[in-house]
């Protein structure tokens, strides 16, 4: 496994690479989430890269960008376990130098929900995962569910400019409670972390009133923000029943419908979300 930080080094290695090339872009500090990126991958490709970069475009000003967990260590020893071939760990400076002016600003689908909640986020992932693609140039590139907007405003990215990568999506990996593995996890206390659980139980039992045939969105919404407000660390940022496609609200389950949700558990931003079949 090679682990390089200039844009040259990797382009260089880059082109020495034949068959198909399956690439995982990550902030670092891995879990058993990004490992199923990684193992689909590695099953899917003639060879596979990682980057691991904390991406401060994306991160708004009073949001977690230094205190995120950054382990490169345990990262890369992690991702050797699972036969990567090169790691990619770029610097700020490299990547975004004094001068830099080019943006990715998707428009739509990035105005609700994180969107919402987190302004000039997407417009950081859009940017940054565009300019990985530019430097890596992988046939396929591998995102979690977990980040269901995400997903599609890349899918929006590689459309739009014609790129030509094809998007894998994977399931969300949780922990055996239901919690959905993430990097900010290790940020909750030992009684946050049980109230964590409320996330899922609320995705479960909005999964569970579709199943009984509950057409009505907005009922469903509330009996999920309910179920939320029993847990006294638990603050609802959003809670949405939307259109998988194009993550508009709905008022009639009608269609193919994304639960999904935003929770703060103490400091901790929590998101979540489950189809509803
Ligand atoms: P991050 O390091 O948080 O930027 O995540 C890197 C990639 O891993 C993104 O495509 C995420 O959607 C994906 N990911 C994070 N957590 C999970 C999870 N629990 N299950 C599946 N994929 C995940």
């Amino acid at each position: 496994m090679q682990v390089v930080g200039p844009i040259l080094e990797i382009r260089a290695l880059r082109q020495k690479l034949s068959g198909t090339v399956g690439f995982v872009p990550t902030m670092g500090f891995l879990h058993e989430g990004h490992l199923a990126l990684v193992k689909q991958a590695r099953m899917e490709n003639s060879a596979v890269i990682v980057s691991i970069y904390v991406n401060l475009a994306q991160f708004g000003p009073r949001e977690d960008f230094r205190a995120y967990p950054r382990d490169l260590n345990r990262d890369l020893a992690l991702l050797r376990g699972e036969d990567v071939d090169i790691v990619f760990v770029p610097s700020d400076d490299e990547m975004y130098p004094p001068e830099f002016s080019s943006w990715v600003d998707v428009e739509k689908v990035t105005e609700r929900l994180e969107g919402a909640s987190r302004p000039g986020h997407f417009r950081g992932v859009a940017t940054v995962v565009a300019k990985l693609f530019n430097i890596v140039q992988p046939s396929r590139a591998y995102f979690g569910q977990k980040d269901a907007q995400q997903v599609m405003v890349i899918k929006r990215v590689v459309a739009d400019l014609n790129m030509g990568i094809e998007i894998v999506v994977v399931p969300t990996v949780r922990e055996r409670d239901g919690l959905a593995m993430s990097s900010r996890n290790i940020y909750l206390g030992p009684g946050e972390r049980q109230a964590a659980t409320v996330l899922f139980k609320a995705l479960t039992l909005a999964r569970q009133l579709g199943r009984d045939g509950e057409k009505d969105a907005e009922k469903i919404r509330r009996q999920m923000a309910s179920l939320i407000q029993t847990e006294p660390l638990a603050q609802i940022d959003y809670v949405s029943i939307a259109d998988s496609e194009t993550l508009e609200e709905l008022s009639l389950l009608d269609r193919p419908a994304l639960a999904c949700l935003a929770v703060r558990i103490g400091k901790t931003r929590l998101i979540d979300n489950l189809p509803l079949e």
